[in-house]
């Protein structure tokens, strides 16, 4: 009996598939990285089957790949060493919303749109919520760093944590923070010890697989309001980003985020064609506001007058004919770039210290000089401090793929140049990853520490490659 099978037979069958047909859904996400080929998929419904999977794929090294929505664009599910894909979104329950200590407690697989609608009657809401929220798991997002909606407010997906319960490769179940305590249950990250729980945020299932979520909850603003402001050059912008943050100022922005002189052309001349070209700014910030409406317009003069400043004006055409409806409407970013009908999107995201911003954007000048081939965007998303930058390529999957991974790569290096680091990490950021030399040694040493056989997403974050384990899977 080959090994995959050893790890699935002790199993429902009705949580495992074979299925050639089934298998084609699990080889890759939304990046350039190389697609996998698992032998089979389990799809666990709960933690004992979650623990059985890991305990005997040890025990037969087999290659275990995590998966939520297969909606990260670094890789991090594509089963490059084969083996057997987890398929989490089976464990989609919301386990707990206590109102009392503000916190929820989730399944991984239940996706964001889902979570959001059911506290909504409650006025409640989560603090970090991705562009990609319909379709997301909460356990992708948390093992990805995730962004977008709250950031700006809260900062990463990490800071709105209370803490998880995660199985190891050795099938041990442990639960961090508070609810580590036999009664305690979740409430406080932190208190005890080191941190446990940051170990597998961010961690791309290299060293558990999380199998609970609790999460802070907050009251939905009752009031919600864009505005946009238009720079003459990326400086004067960073330098205004970096005001508003330095005061403060972003208590009560959801969302923010940066364009750069093309976005601004492509929407205000697409939207308004009459407006004169030398009138747009080179660089466009937008502000999603939420909470009560004299306290918004109270931040909003604060902000207005700190844009002035810093040499900006109030640019409302960019928020009409742009940003609103990116706000408002939550499939508008997807409908407006076409991305997946007719060709793909290769992302890269980073973090950045606000003042990097000019630099991050030379980065991006370099790749479109070097890489004329790809029409390449960029844009910066906003935290309480620092940014992400995101960098797109558009490309054609069909002619341009191999290249398209090349141009990225060498993107990681040019950021890295830059001052930026890598943000979703999964296996576009391996090499660069790898070469922070001192870091990576400790992370491989709490690696063979956690994942001795190397089975838990061999190839993410650069950790975990066993050549045995690729000779192994080569006759799975
Ligand atoms: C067009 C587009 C727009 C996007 N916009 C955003 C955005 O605004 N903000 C943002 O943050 N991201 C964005 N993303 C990236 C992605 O959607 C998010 O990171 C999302 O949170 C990933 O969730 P998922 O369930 O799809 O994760 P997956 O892709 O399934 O997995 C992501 C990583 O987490 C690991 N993983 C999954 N579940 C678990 C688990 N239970 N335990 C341990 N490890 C696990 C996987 O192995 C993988 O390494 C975007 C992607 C695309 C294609």
């Amino acid at each position: 009996m080959n090994a995959v099978r050893k790890v699935t037979e002790t199993l429902d069958p009705a949580v495992v598939s074979d299925n050639p047909i089934d298998l084609l859904t699990y080889q890759r996400d939304c990046s350039v990285s190389p697609p996998g080929h698992a032998q089979a998929m389990v799809r666990p419904r709960d933690k004992d089957d979650v623990a059985a999977v890991l305990r005997e794929a040890t025990r037969q090294q087999v290659p275990v790949y995590v998966r939520g929505g297969g909606t990260m664009y670094a890789g991090g599910v594509n089963p490059h060493q084969g083996g057997l894909v987890l398929d989490l979104t089976g464990m989609n329950r919301i386990l707990d919303i206590d109102l009392a200590r503000g916190v929820v407690l989730i399944e991984p697989g239940v996706r964001f749109g889902a979570l959001t609608q059911m506290l909504k009657p409650h006025g409640q809401t989560i603090g970090i919520i991705p562009v990609t929220g319909p379709t997301a798991t909460i356990g992708g997002a948390a093992s990805a760093h995730a962004l977008g909606t709250g950031s700006a407010r809260f900062q990463s997906f990490a800071d709105e944590v209370v803490g998880l319960e995660v199985v190891l490769p050795s099938g041990q179940v442990i639960r961090t923070g508070s609810a580590a305590g036999p009664k305690a249950e979740y409430f406080h990250r932190f208190g005890m010890g080191p941190d446990l729980t940051g170990l597998f945020l961010g961690g791309d299932a290299t060293f558990g697989v999380i199998t609970a979520i609790a999460l802070w909850l907050h009251p939905l603003p009752k009031f919600r309001d864009t505005q946009c402001y238009g720079f003459a050059s990326a400086a004067a912008a960073a330098n205004f980003i970096g005001a508003v943050q330095a005061r403060e100022l972003t208590r009560l922005v959801w969302y923010g985020s940066g364009y750069e002189a093309g976005t601004i052309k492509s929407r205000v001349l697409g939207a308004v064609p009459d407006t004169a070209p030398e009138s747009l700014p080179q660089f466009c910030v937008g502000l999603d506001f939420g909470g009560d409406e004299p306290m918004v317009r109270h931040d909003q003069q604060l902000i207005a007058t700190l844009c002035a400043d810093t040499g900006g004006r109030l640019y409302p055409l960019f928020n009409e004919s742009y940003f609103r409806h990116l706000r408002n409407e939550e499939i508008y970013w997807y409908g407006y770039a076409g991305y997946f009908s007719r060709s793909r999107c290769a992302i890269l995201m980073s973090s950045l210290a606000t003042p990097s911003m000019p630099a991050f954007l030379t980065a991006v000048a370099q790749l479109r000089t070097e890489y004329p081939q790809f029409l390449w965007g960029a844009a910066v998303v906003l935290c309480r401090r620092g940014l992400h930058g995101g960098i797109m390529a558009f490309y054609d999957e069909a002619r341009e793929w191999e290249a398209a991974q090349d141009a990225t790569q060498a993107a990681t290096a040019l950021l890295v140049k830059a001052g930026c680091t890598p943000y979703k990490t999964g296996k576009l950021w391996a090499e660069q990853l790898a070469g922070f030399t001192q870091y990576h040694e400790v992370l491989q040493s709490l690696k063979q520490l956690f994942d001795p056989q190397a089975i838990l997403s061999p190839g993410n974050l650069g950790l975990g490659h066993n050549a045995n384990l690729e000779k192994k899977s080569d006759v799975l």
